[in-house]
């Protein structure tokens, strides 16, 4: 049993980023979520707001930690961490492209470094970019978010 670093924007954390949490919670001790700070999209919530989406929706799980990652390389990131193993993952077959080139450029940058993927099944048609859209446009989105991102939402974009 190990560590894994599970990065992305979670802009917001969705429950198909829950269920690849659960999911890996049975392969690894422990999970260490990184919120990506410095992305290409501009971002609708903060880090300290997608933090405290994310630290809600795990229920202060022991096993999960949740840290920011804002400079540099993912795998120096992990090797900071003492972790070896990127948790990523896979919604439909249009992932696997770019998921297999970034595992393969990170364990090329550092060998010591694998990637570990976890297929989505009962969120598969569910990605953050998406949750946004719906949201404004007021769609119900019960069920596909934890009951935190949904308020937080509602919130943001009206009832
Ligand atoms: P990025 O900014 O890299 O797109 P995301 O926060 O959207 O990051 O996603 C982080 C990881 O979670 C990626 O490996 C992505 O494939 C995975 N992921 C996102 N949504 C889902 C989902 N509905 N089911 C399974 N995996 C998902």
């Amino acid at each position: 049993m190990a560590d894994a670093v599970y990065a992305g924007s979670f802009d917001p954390i969705t429950n198909g980023h829950v269920a690849i949490i659960r999911a890996g919670l049975v392969a690894f001790d422990r999970i260490i979520v990184a919120v990506l700070t410095n992305t290409s999209k501009q971002p609708l919530f903060s880090v300290d707001e997608r933090i405290e989406m994310i630290t809600h929706a795990l229920e202060g799980d022991p096993r999960v930690e949740v840290d920011r990652f804002d400079r540099g390389l993912l795998v120096d990131y992990a090797r900071s961490k003492g972790v070896n193993v990127l948790l990523r993952g896979l919604r439909a077959a249009g992932d696997f492209e770019y998921e297999l080139q970034m595992a393969n450029m990170n364990s090329h940058l550092n060998p010591s470094v694998q990637t570990v993927f976890i297929g989505a099944n009962d969120y598969f048609f569910v990605s953050s970019t998406l949750i946004k859209e719906i949201a404004s446009l007021g769609g119900n989105l019960g069920g596909v978010v934890p009951r935190c991102v949904e308020e937080k939402l509602r919130a943001t974009f009206g009832p």
